[in-house]
C-alpha cells in the first residue's frame, strides 16, 4: 500500500501514518510503475513507502520551506540539469554505500554521492524518411551546418533537456564554440520554437522540418502508442543516434538523493540501493520507456528489439548541471526562444 500526499495539502507531515518504519519520498516523477516498485521494496524490507508528487521546482522550494521540519528523505526527479538545482539549493547530503558505488557507473553519480542516476534517455534526432537521407547526418555538431538551413524543428530553450544538450557540448568544446554552434541551429530552426518533443517530431513526419531533435522514449511512446494515428506519425520518421564514431550519443538520467536533513535517513539510502537492483531498475525504467543504468539489468519490454548498442557519451552527467548557467546564457545570446 503506497500512502500518496497531494501537493499543496498543508499538513503533510502530521498526516503521515505511523508505520513501524518508513521512507518518505518527494517525486517529480509520475508513472503507474513507480507504485510496483514502492510496494515491492516494502515487501522486501517491511520499510513503507510515502510519496509526495509534484513539479521538481515545486518541490525544492517546499523542502526549502518545510527546513529542519520537513519530512522529505528523498528528492527524485529527471535531468541532470533539476538535480543539479536541487543540489545547488543544498537539498541533498552525500551519502556512502557500496551497493551503489558498485552498482550505479560512476558517469551517471554525483562524485560526492549527492545524488544517483537510475534510468537514462537519450536526446537523439528523427528525420523524415522521404525527404531526408540519414547518412548526411552523424552529429549533433551537424545541426549547425548551413547545409541544413530551414529544417530543424526544436522545442524552446526554456526547456531543461535542451539546455542539458548544450551543456554537454560546453563540455565538450568550450563555451565559445558551443555559442557559435547554438547560433547555427537557431539559424537552422524550421519554424519558431513551439510545443514539446512530440511536437517536435510530429513536424518531421509532416514535412514541416526535415529533422528534429527529441528525446527518445517520446518517439517510443508514438510507436507502441493505441491510437493508429501515432504510430503512423512513428512510421514517417527515422532516428539517427548521433556521434556514434565519437563521443556518443547524449544521455541524461532520472534519479534522486537523499535530502539533507533526512529523518529516515538508513531506510532512504536503503530504498536507493533497491532502485539499483536488476528487477527494480526494469521497472523504474519502464514507466518511461528508459533505459537502465546498471548494464546488466533487463530493459523494458518496448526496448527489447530496439537499438540497444549505442555508444553514450561519458562525460559525467554532473557537469551537464554545472553548465547550466552558462547554457542558459548562450541561449539568450543567440536568440533561441
Ligand atoms: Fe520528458
Amino acid at each position: 500500500m503506497i500512502n500518496r500526499w497531494l501537493v499543496g495539502l498543508a499538513a503533510a507531515a502530521v498526516a503521515l501514518p505511523a508505520a513501524a518504519e518508513s521512507v518518505n519520498v518527494y517525486s517529480a516523477r509520475h508513472y503507474d510503475t513507480d507504485d510496483r516498485l514502492y510496494e515491492m521494496f516494502t515487501e522486501q524490507t517491511g520499510i513503507e513507502v510515502n510519496v509526495l508528487e509534484g513539479d521538481s521546482d515545486e518541490l525544492i522550494q517546499r523542502i526549502k520551506r518545510e527546513g529542519d521540519a520537513s519530512p522529505a528523505d528523498i528528492m527524485m526527479t529527471v535531468d541532470a540539469g533539476r538535480l543539479w538545482r536541487a543540489e545547488d539549493e543544498g537539498i541533498f547530503q552525500p551519502i556512502e554505500s557500496d551497493v551503489l558505488d558498485e552498482r550505479i557507473p560512476d558517469r551517471v553519480s554525483h562524485p560526492d554521492g549527492l545524488w544517483y542516476g537510475f534510468s537514462q534517455r537519450l536526446r537523439l534526432v528523427f528525420y523524415n524518411k522521404e525527404n531526408f537521407d540519414p547518412d548526411d547526418l552523424e552529429t549533433y555538431e551537424d545541426l549547425a551546418d548551413d547545409r541544413f538551413k530551414g529544417q530543424i524543428c526544436i522545442r524552446s530553450s526554456s526547456n531543461i533537456y535542451n539546455q542539458s544538450l548544450l551543456a554537454s557540448l560546453i563540455a565538450e568544446h568550450g563555451q565559445v564554440d558551443a555559442k557559435e554552434w547554438a547560433q547555427g541551429l537557431v539559424d537552422n530552426l524550421a519554424r519558431s520554437p513551439q510545443g514539446g518533443d512530440t511536437d517536435q517530431i510530429r513536424g518531421a513526419a509532416a514535412g514541416e522540418c526535415e529533422l528534429a531533435v527529441a528525446n527518445h522514449y517520446y518517439y517510443l511512446r508514438l510507436l507502441n502508442s493505441d491510437d493508429p494515428e501515432d504510430r503512423e506519425v512513428a512510421e514517417q520518421v527515422g532516428v539517427i543516434f548521433p556521434n556514434q564514431d565519437g563521443r556518443g550519443a547524449h544521455a541524461n538520467i532520472g534519479g534522486a538523493g537523499v535530502v539533507d536533513g533526512a529523518p529516515n535517513r538508513e531506510a532512504a539510502i536503503k530504498l536507493l540501493e533497491f532502485l539499483a537492483s536488476d528487477e527494480a531498475q526494469r521497472l523504474f525504467a519502464e514507466g518511461n520507456n528508459e533505459y537502465p543504468v546498471v548494464a546488466d539489468a533487463p530493459l523494458p519490454e518496448t526496448l527489447q528489439g530496439w537499438h540497444q548498442d549505442i555508444v553514450l557519451d561519458d562525460v559525467n552527467v554532473s557537469a551537464l548541471g554545472r553548465n547550466n548557467p552558462t547554457a542558459v546564457r548562450i541561449m539568450d545570446e543567440v536568440g533561441w526562444r
